[in-house]
């Protein structure tokens, strides 16, 4: 899905393929959750049925190392992942996470049954962290469908728009019906610019050129998209009411 998401425009998909990505976290999600699911399963009949707990030698030493392993990939995913603002790499590296703390639940059960040797303590240790994952499974599928509804940007993104535009705003001009989204990686805006009726279009055209620049080296990866209208003219008769 990255290799999908990073595939240039094509005929089909003028605007890109950035949404694959939501795809599959939001996959990924889904699995968090079925995992966690089963782990509450196990452990609820283990609550109504405590067994002693099987000392697992070799496998959990294993098991111990593994996890060290997937810790440390999954602080370097997840960093990369907010880096180039990539959702399938987050929820590979959520997930990644999830089998690290099943992991610590396994060794906490353990060591804590042993001593304390009160068998319900593994369990319910269990059920915390299935609890734990479950939620990491849901943020993550809710995320996804979140970017694929077309969430605003992030805060300070906006904040980032409206300080750049700020410094075009004065007596002449004005910005309205501002609009953002997320795509996968990328960032859209759309907007009005209005201005002066007896501007040149060659003037306001070089005015939108200014703007759009000055956006996009504000937020890089941001695609700006500025209609030209004059000062008195909303684009349609029914617009919601300007929002900036
Ligand atoms: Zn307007």
């Amino acid at each position: 899905m990255v290799t999908l998401a990073a595939a240039p425009p094509d005929e089909d998909h003028p605007l890109g393929h950035h949404k694959a990505e939501y795809f599959s976290s939001g996959f990924e999600g889904v699995l968090i959750l079925a995992a966690a699911l089963a782990i509450l399963w196990a452990a609820g009949h283990r609550l109504a049925d405590p067994q002693p707990v099987e000392a697992l030698g070799l496998g959990l030493l294993l098991s111990i190392v593994s996890s060290a392993i997937n810790a440390g990939l999954a602080f370097a995913m997840l960093r990369k992942a907010r880096e180039v603002r990539s959702m399938a790499l987050e929820g590979d590296a959520r997930h990644l996470f999830t089998d690290v703390w099943t992991s610590v639940g396994v060794v906490a059960g353990l060591v804590a049954v042993h001593l304390t040797g009160a068998l319900w303590l593994d369990p319910a240790i269990a059920i915390l962290m299935a609890l734990n994952i479950a939620r990491e499974g849901y943020a993550l599928v809710r995320q996804s469908a979140d970017g694929l509804m077309d969430r605003a940007v992030e805060p300070e993104v906006l904040d980032q728009i409206d300080r750049t535009l700020e410094g075009f705003r004065h007596g002449t001009i004005r910005f309205d019906h501002v609009v953002t989204r997320r795509a996968g990686q990328r960032r859209y805006v759309d907007m009005h610019m209005h201005m002066p009726a007896d501007w040149s279009l060659r003037r306001a055209a070089a005015l939108r050129t200014s703007v759009e620049q000055a956006l996009m080296s504000a937020v890089p990866g941001l695609r700006a998209s500025i209609q030209l209208l004059p000062m008195d003219v909303e684009a349609h008769a029914h617009d919601q009411k300007d929002l900036v």
